[in-house]
């Protein structure tokens, strides 16, 4: 039996990529550091990997941006608008175009904007959306993966397996530049250049390579069925001499499973920590000369594997196929995956003993191969630590399970219908038609997140720290005041992040200190973690709510983050299901809601901004998952009274598909971004004669740009034609904490001043 792993964290473990990369695009240090930089890092990498005992290393899953990008350029899929880069620039010419591609290029009198980044399949990593023409090309452009393979052939012999994005993949996860072609189409012109690539690693000494297929297990269409049996086919056909392992993951493979089990290549990975329930169906169609690869050590989250589940997945397959044809993995690349536990000094040494991150993982995989072999002692240790994450006090409350075991339909229900809500609240607040409002954060400048880091380091007291905030809070309430925004928000000046603020306030929450995950490029993100379950042992947001309302006579938005969304940025549970998970935390901010209403504030917002981003890889799931993420939402919103506004707020709005589950969150008022579709995307909710109100965007928070008021008058214009005026609200598309105070300052008070101009004349 083998074992494999199918990708490692690239950033190192002290995130030395981020900082070298940043210091090379600043100038700083040269090219020459910067590949050092990656040397060292890869050959760590691999040595790790080596020490852990896995028969199958990965190697071309290093990456100075992304490897979706480092496959464009493989393949010379370069956008036209570069070509000035590459003849312009001498020296460094490929990496500059690499960074070109993926950061856009203002130098040398050149103003190229970069290609658009998307998340990666349900992760919250980000890729660089390969762009098609019409008339593509491919050819070998970048021969990065030789030398990689090379370098790793080196440290590592024959284990060294060349890890590539497949063909089919890649062409679903890119996008049509023009009209009239569709991107699979191009899979014919493809093949011939990954045949070229495979035969070359394969004569550089390569016994494996493995081709990333995330989208075979994906919702597919005839024609893309066609395309995975065209591609593989015709490379089988042309390719001799070398194993080819297929790797899906982040679902099952359902109906795709007959075409996946018989591609032509010697083996097939599949994630059974998502979908443990396919390797029935999979062994039962797979054919003789098939090796399968089991995923079985969760790739995407931080907790110990459970070695008896993952021994009995593996020994089914090992009964049906033999140890020869069974191949034992994380469910995906470990990328996702924290780097090291053995860093975290801090954690409570009782919970810490139930995690696992990048490097412990790759033991517990070579431990599931000695297991499976005999060794008792090591699941004997194993049962332990899962017993004993089953049992603590520390995750089990049951007062917060019997909560969420009793909810009835009435948790999530207003005392009365919106249009009466609407009504009570609109004598309530007396606010003018296009009421002007933000969502939420003001600048967060260098003082206030210096006031930050010197209080946690203990160099101000609680009392001058809270001074400090309390200033700015004032000043940014003045402010609001004179420029005559109607419904105002305190800034947010105390919090951190919309997450872990909330985080580190209620039970059942953990955080690392170096549990860094690339999110794009050189930006790593440190999700908290669920560990238990979750309560709320006082009031989070009171304090600075009531102190921001007591300064001003106008309404002031109580501020809260919403339940899906602090699921989705957080490592969670895999001991209960999500939506426990989440019934819980809508609980906790159920109960700082009624706080917030028992202390005056008038208006709650509570932000759903990731909402979209939870939605299920598979079609056939998303109905449950909309499900329980409206009722959770509902929860939190449900309980006040009807004068009482409810606010959420939505980042990313393409709701086409979803608009009746946005409308089934009942909030008073939406905020959604639309600014930069111009209002297209209204045309859902015009279409569903959405029936609250509702504050599309109608500036574009992500750039320094200052919007003129007549754009917005035009913006708030085309809104009235979708919508009907009276249930408008005029606000930005998102908060304001990435901006600087000017650009804020001008574009707020334009947004007031078109607003008011909305009033004259629609
Ligand atoms: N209230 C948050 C803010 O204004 C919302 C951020 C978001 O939607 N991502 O920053
Ligand atoms: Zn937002």
């Amino acid at each position: 039996m083998l074992t494999q792993n199918l990708g490692y964290p690239r950033i190192g473990s002290q995130r030395q990529l981020k900082k070298a990369c940043e210091q090379f695009w600043a100038g700083k240090i040269d090219l020459k550091d910067l590949k050092e930089v990656a040397r060292k890092i890869k050959e760590e990498n691999w040595q790790t990997q080596l020490d852990a005992g896995i028969d199958l290393i990965p190697c071309n899953d290093f990456s100075f941006y992304d490897q979706v990008l480092d496959t464009s350029l493989m393949l010379g899929v370069i956008p036209q608008r570069y070509s000035p880069v590459l003849s312009q620039v001498k020296a460094n010419s490929e990496i500059d175009l690499y960074f070109a591609m993926a950061r856009g290029y203002q130098k040398d009198g050149l103003d190229i904007t970069a290609m658009e980044m998307t998340k990666w399949l349900d992760t919250n990593y980000h890729y660089i959306v390969p762009e098609f023409t019409a008339n593509q090309e491919f050819r070998i452009f970048h021969e990065n993966v030789f030398g990689e393979y090379n370098s790793a052939k080196q440290q590592l012999g024959q284990k060294a397996k060349p890890v590539l994005v497949g063909p089919v993949s890649y062409l679903l996860q890119g996008k049509e530049k023009e009209q009239g072609f569709e991107r699979i189409d191009l899979i014919k012109k493809l093949v011939p250049v990954y045949i070229d690539i495979i035969n070359r690693l394969k004569q550089q000494g390569a016994e494996w390579i493995q081709l990333d297929e995330p989208c075979l297990a994906l919702d597919l269409s005839k024609k893309e069925k066609e395309a995975f049996e065209f591609a593989y086919r015709a490379i089988a056909n042309r390719v001799s001499g070398v194993k080819l392992l297929v790797a899906t993951y982040f679902e099952a493979l359902l109906d795709n499973t007959q075409l996946a089990v018989n591609l032509p290549v010697a083996a097939l990975h599949v994630d059974l920590v998502r979908a443990p329930e396919q390797l029935d169906e999979v062994l039962a169609l797979i054919p003789e000369h098939l090796k399968l690869s089991i995923g079985v050590v969760d790739g995407r989250n931080v907790w110990k594997n459970d070695y008896e589940k993952s021994v009995s997945l593996i020994q089914k397959a090992v009964e049906k196929l033999g140890t020869d044809r069974v191949i034992v993995a994380p469910s995906c690349s470990l990328l996702h995956s924290p780097i090291d536990l053995d860093l975290e000094t801090a954690i409570d040494p009782e919970i810490k003993n139930w995690m696992a991150f990048a490097k412990q993982k790759l033991n517990e995989v070579s431990e599931l191969k000695q297991i499976t072999e005999g060794n008792n002692d090591l699941l004997e240790a194993n049962k332990k630590a899962i017993e004993s994450r089953r049992s603590s006090q520390k995750v089990h409350k049951q007062v917060v399970k019997d909560r969420v075991a009793a909810i009835t339909a009435a948790d999530a229900t207003r005392q009365s219908a919106f249009p009466v809500r609407q009504q009570i609240q609109r004598e309530r607040f007396h606010l003018p038609s296009f009421p002007t409002t933000t969502i939420g954060s003001f600048p967060q400048t260098d003082d206030i997140r210096q006031l930050r880091a010197r209080f946690k380091k203990g160099d101000l007291t609680l009392e001058q720290y809270e001074k400090e905030i309390e200033q700015a809070t004032i000043d940014a309430i003045r402010w609001q005041e004179e420029i005559g925004l109607d419904v105002l928000v305190h800034g947010e000046f105390e919090r951190n992040d919309m997450v872990e603020y909330f985080g580190e306030q209620l039970n059942g929450f953990l955080f690392t200190k170096n549990g860094w995950v690339q999110s794009y490029g050189s930006r790593c993100v440190k999700p908290p973690v669920i560990y238990g379950d979750v309560s709320r042992p006082k009031d989070m947001t009171v304090r600075w709510s009531t102190f921001a309302a007591a300064q001003t006579s106008r309404p002031m938005k109580g501020m809260l983050t919403g339940p899906v969304t602090i699921l989705q940025w957080s490592f969670v549970r895999d001991d209960q299901p999500r939506d426990v998970t989440t019934n819980q935390i809508a609980f906790a901010i159920h109960d700082e809601v009624l706080a917030l209403e028992a202390a005056g504030i008038g208006i709650v917002q509570i932000d759903e901004a990731a909402i979209r981003e939870g939605l299920p890889l598979r079609k056939a799931k998303r109905p449950h998952y909309l499900d329980w993420a409206v009722n959770a939402f509902r929860i939190t919103a449900s309980g006040v009274q009807d004068k009482t506004q409810i606010h959420t707020h939505m980042c990313y709005s393409e709701f086409n598909d979803i608009i009746e589950h946005i409308a089934a969150m009942d909030a008073d008022v939406i905020t959604i971004e639309t600014s930069r579709s111009q209002m297209e995307l209204l045309q859902a909710f015009a279409h569903f004669e959405y029936p609250n109100e509702i504050g599309p965007g109608v500036y574009d928070i992500h750039s320094p740009r200052v919007p003129t008021t007549e754009e917005m008058a035009s913006l708030l214009a085309k809104a009235a034609d979708l919508l009907p005026a009276q249930h408008l609200w005029v606000n930005p598309d998102c908060g304001l904490k990435t901006r600087k105070w000017p650009e804020t300052k001008a574009a707020l008070e334009n947004m007031v001043a078109a607003a008011k101009q909305a009033r004259e004349q629609i």
